[in-house]
Parts: C-alpha cells; sequence; structure tokens
C-alpha cells in the first residue's frame, strides 16, 4: 500500500467533483524534511520550533535558530513552510527553562503567554526567523492566541524587529504572513476580530477539542470518552470555516484529525480545503480525497449538523456515506 500511495505523490489533490484541496505536512526536526519530497506535500502547514529546544541541553542562541531556519527553507526549496513560534510549557518542558510547579499545566504559563512573558526570548526568534527567510516569504504562527490583544503585542514586537533588521542594512523577508493557531474556545467568539487582524488561520484540533469538550489529551480515562466526530465539535469548527470565507482569510487545520481518512473527509464535508498532517498520512488522505463527491458530502453532513433531533452518530454516518460511496 506504501507503493500504492507512493504512486499518488505527484497527482493533483482534486476530488472527484473538482474541488483543489491543499495538503500540507506537520514537521519539526531536520529528519522530517525528506518527507517532503516523499508525500508530495505542498508545504509545511505546522513547523513546531520547539522541538530544537526541546533536544538542546541549553537555550539555542539567535544563530543557531538562524541557522536551523536557514536550513529549513533551503530543504523546502520554495515550498512555503509556517513557523509556528515557541509552544513549550504544558506537556512540553525544558529542563533548562524552570517553571514552577503549576496544578493545570495545560491551563498554565505555556506557548504564547510564555512568549508575552519574555519579550526577550520571542524576540530572538522572530530575529532569528527573519533574517533566515531574508528574500524569502516568512510565515509566522502563533500557538495558544486567547485574546486578539495578544497578536497585536507580538505583531509590534515583530514590527521593532524589521525595523531593526533593515536599520541595520540586512535584507528582510520578501513577503510576511501572520498568522494565528486557534486552539482556545474563547475565540470562538473573536473570529472576525481574530481574522481582521492575521492573515491566516490554522486550527490546533488536538487542544481545540482538548479545551472545548473539557478532556485532557494524553489521559487515556477521558480522551476517548467524546468523539471529535461528534455534532458539537463539528458544528464548532464548521463555524470557523464559515467565519474564514465570510472574512475571506485562508483557515487551515493541523491537528490529528486531518491524518485520518475519515476525519479528513468530514473536514472537506464542512467545507475545509487545507489541512496539515503527519506525512504519512498524505497519500491515504489523497487517496480518499480523490474518490470523494464533497458536494453531495456536505449535503448529506449539513442536514445532520443541522438536525436537533439527529441521534444517528455522525461517525457512523461518516463510515456508511464512504461504504456507500466506495
Ligand atoms: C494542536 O493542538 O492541534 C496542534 C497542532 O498543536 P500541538 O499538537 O503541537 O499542541
Ligand atoms: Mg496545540
Amino acid at each position: 500500500r506504501q507503493e500504492q500511495f507512493k504512486a499518488l505523490r505527484g497527482v493533483e489533490p482534486l476530488t472527484r467533483d473538482g474541488k483543489r484541496i491543499k495538503l500540507q505536512m506537520n514537521a519539526g526536526l531536520m529528519v522530517d524534511l525528506p518527507q517532503l519530497v516523499e508525500s508530495g506535500a505542498e508545504g509545511i502547514g505546522l513547523f513546531r520550533t520547539e522541538l530544537q529546544f526541546m533536544i538542546a541541553s541549553t537555550m539555542p542562541k539567535m544563530e543557531e535558530q538562524e541557522v536551523f531556519y536557514r536550513n529549513v527553507l533551503k530543504q523546502a526549496a520554495g515550498k512555503p513552510v509556517t513557523f509556528r513560534t515557541l509552544d513549550i510549557g504544558g506537556d512540553k518542558v525544558l529542563p533548562y527553562l524552570r517553571a514552577m510547579e503549576e496544578e493545570n499545566p495545560a491551563l498554565g504559563w505555556r506557548a504564547i503567554r510564555l512568549s508575552l512573558d519574555r519579550p526577550g526570548l520571542l524576540r530572538t526568534q522572530l530575529r532569528a526567523m527573519l533574517r533566515a527567510s531574508a528574500g524569502q516569504e516568512l510565515r509566522i504562527m502563533l500557538p495558544m492566541v486567547t485574546e486578539v490583544s495578544e497578536l497585536r503585542t507580538v505583531r509590534e514586537l515583530l514590527q521593532k524587529e524589521i525595523q531593526r533588521q533593515s536599520k541595520i542594512g540586512e535584507q528582510l523577508p520578501r513577503k510576511l504572513q501572520f498568522g494565528a493557531m486557534l486552539e482556545v474556545p474563547a475565540l470562538l467568539w473573536q473570529l472576525d476580530e481574530l481574522m481582521d487582524e492575521v492573515d491566516f488561520v490554522s486550527v490546533g484540533s488536538n487542544d481545540l477539542f482538548q479545551f472545548s469538550m473539557a478532556v485532557d489529551r494524553g489521559n487515556a480515562r477521558v480522551s476517548d470518552r467524546f468523539d471529535v466526530l461528534g455534532r458539537p465539535f463539528l458544528r464548532i469548527l464548521r463555524d470557523i470555516i464559515r467565519a474564514g470565507d465570510r472574512n475571506e482569510t485562508s483557515v487551515t487545520l493541523c491537528g490529528e484529525m486531518a491524518s485520518k481518512p475519515l476525519s479528513a473527509m468530514a473536514l472537506l464535508g464542512i467545507g475545509y480545503r487545507s489541512v496539515s498532517m503527519s506525512p504519512t498520512a498524505v497519500g491515504p488522505v489523497k487517496a480518499m480525497l480523490l474518490a470523494l463527491d464533497v458536494d453531495k458530502l456536505s449535503a448529506m453532513l449539513h442536514a445532520a449538523l443541522d438536525d436537533t433531533r439527529g441521534r444517528t452518530p455522525v461517525r457512523q454516518m461518516l463510515v456508511d456515506f464512504a461504504t456507500e460511496n466506495g
């Protein structure tokens, strides 16, 4: 089967009814990069920069970060790479960055919160990204955003770094794209403001599911209790893509959901046209979409989500649809 998927590498990701789907992959280390060619992904939709920090024994210096990002862009050979700023804290701890004991680390001092409280750390990272992408496109996104004002603060810091780079005569990126991850439910009630502020939004469905259903993603006792393909979560995801369409803001999804053909199918059915997944999932997901009639699925799925009396699990309906339609 792997061979079969390999054969799809160069095939354009068009659904049976002609919808163009953007398939990107997630990465975090140099060893992931060869997969960009092997999988046939169009780019890296999520580059987890914290991995470089997690495998290091001391805080990587600006130059080390710069060299690393430069190598990533070089290996990507023109395919777009979306760098996510540090997402540490919670379950991702850095031994050399002493954090205090937290009762609820998932809700604690992590990701963008930590970066905003350590502006030196954030500015160093932004500077390394700016320098590494001189003359190229730079795509930056921020993890765990809760309020739109956080984005404005980071944008100001970024602006300062840009001014600094140009003042000392360094070449700037040719194009800058600034985005936010949607992982915290509070952002669902700021969608229009959010989309006014960014060039793109990427749904982190792992964390968004954890927070909206109040289930610890790492606790097996509860993590399987609710379904990502249940009505509540699919309705949330649909509200996001509708806001994207309304605001003409590009929306993508980079959580685990995108890696499973059945849930990827559901995402296309509710309107997603761009997803980022683990590299090995690109082949299977492409095979699924080539055979998919999206309009037909959408009609079924929207009816199921609008039906407040519906009792049949949506997962079951999706399995039936997939079976009936090959
Ligand atoms: C997510 O939360 O869905 C996500 C992609 O980020 P991470 O898994 O790195 O938390
Ligand atoms: Mg996350």
